[in-house]
């Protein structure tokens, strides 16, 4: 009998609130909701949904708080982490030279700002809402932010059997890994890009007993730096005991064996750090893609269809190579098209172009290479260079 009352108070509730599911109701009937406002005068509150809070993100954030964001606009952001996560120092987390919690920095607080920590699985253009775990969101603009993950190029057995720095969680796995092999073990490094080579090195500091082996594509390593900086970094390594395969071609992976040319290659344990797509949730997306999976936008970096879906970061096709800093700098911009866009304003016939200032890698924690204003620096210097960024960022960040 009691389970019987309870179960009509239940029910009477739902029926009252509308509320076993509040925010599909709330979805369902944002635009209704939006003309009942208007008609009685009302301010209808926008939502500005913001997906990942990583460094394209976290540069909305930074630009839109604390007096930029117009009266009748909030904002909610959408990140698995319950923190914002220096994805450029996941090489030193995966190699236990820096603790977890030097990188992360905390995300900035607002009343206007809503934070909502789930998984996105899912993006709905015609409905526009956004599925988090099992809720649904709905949204007025929308900025997608998903960074990327680990590209294998059809390897068979690389994603199920290598180890990843492309995530906060996937890097603590690789820490655990690493550390723990025995001594002597022989470690794998697949792709000599900047995140494979700040690994190798950080990982030679970290354990001088280890073998580590770097694969590469390329007849040299770093092959996207002019040569001087590739032969630089080839001879620390060479210097500093890392063994390079050049013209690697990585074929199959099993439970520790990796195959270059088909010839079994015994590891310990195997990182995979050879190319970089779009987040899944982007790549389920319904629209123009380039031939790297990024999201064809216009000059204003909405969808051409949609101008309230913008992509940003890692996700969106522009016409530099993805990184924090391109993310940041296309972020600068989205906030000023969503500005004007808000306030009615025409935008600017051009948005000038995003001004890349160089990249800086690192060669563990003494050495360094990189390219500043088009020139090429190492040693030192260039390694002093990229801490200072780095505590510049987490300054003006937390
Ligand atoms: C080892 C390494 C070194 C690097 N070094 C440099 C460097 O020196 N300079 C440079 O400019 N770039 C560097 N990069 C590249 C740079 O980190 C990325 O280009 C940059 O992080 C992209 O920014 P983003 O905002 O697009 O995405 P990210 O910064 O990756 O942020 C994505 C956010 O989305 C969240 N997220 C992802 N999926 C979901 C989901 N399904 N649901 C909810 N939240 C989700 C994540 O938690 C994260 O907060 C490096 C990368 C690596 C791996």
């Amino acid at each position: 009998m009691l389970s019987y009352i309870a179960f009509h108070i239940f029910l009477a509730t739902i029926l009252i609130n509308g509320n076993l599911y509040p925010p599909i109701l709330k979805s369902k009937n944002n635009r209704e909701k939006t003309k009942m406002h208007e008609a009685k005068g009302e301010i209808h509150m926008k939502n500005l949904v913001i997906l990942g809070g990583g460094y394209g993100g976290m540069r909305i954030l930074q630009r839109i708080f604390p007096n930029q964001l117009p009266n009748d606009v909030e904002v909610t952001l959408i990140d698995k982490a319950p923190y914002h996560s220096l994805k450029t120092e996941f090489y030193a987390l995966a190699a236990g030279t820096i603790s977890d919690q030097h990188v992360r920095v905390a995300f900035p607080e607002h009343p206007r700002l809503k934070i909502r920590y789930g998984c996105v699985k899912r993006i709905d253009l015609k409905e526009k809402c956004v599925y988090v775990d099992d809720q649904m969101i709905a949204y007025d603009d929308l900025i997608v932010g998903l960074g990327c993950e680990d590209k294998y190029h059809g390897v068979p057995g690389a994603l199920e059997h290598t180890y990843s720095i492309q995530s906060i969680d996937a890097s603590r796995a690789t820490y655990q890994t690493l550390n723990n092999l025995p001594a002597h073990a022989t470690v794998s490094i697949v792709g000599a890009g900047l995140s494979g080579v700040e690994l190798a090195s950080e990982l030679r500091e970290s354990r001088p007993d280890l073998k580590i082996i770097l694969f590469d594509r390329g007849k040299l390593i770093l092959s996207a730096f002019p040569e001087r900086l590739s032969n630089y970094v080839q001879t620390w390594f060479t210097s500093n005991g890392v063994e390079i395969v050049n013209s690697a071609n990585i074929t199959k992976v099993e439970p520790n064996i990796l195959y270059n040319h088909d010839e079994p290659i015994q590891s310990d344990a195997i990182v995979w750090t050879a190319g970089i797509q779009p987040n899944k949730v982007v790549r389920d997306l319904d629209v123009e893609k380039d031939p790297q999976g990024r999201v064809v936008l216009t000059k204003y970096h909405n969808l051409p269809d949609d101008e309230n879906v913008y992509i940003l970061g890692d996700c969106a096709s522009l016409p530099h190579a993805p990184s924090a800093q391109l993310a940041e700098g296309q972020a600068e911009q989205i906030v000023q098209v969503l500005l004007h866009r808000w306030k009615g304003e025409a935008l600017p016939d051009e948005l000038p172009t995003i001004k890349l200032k160089g990249i800086l890698g690192s060669l563990g924690k003494k050495h360094g290479f990189g390219l500043v204003a088009e020139r090429p620096i190492t040693g030192r210097v260039a390694r002093l260079l990229k801490s200072g960024i780095l505590w510049m960022y987490k300054h003006h960040s937390g």
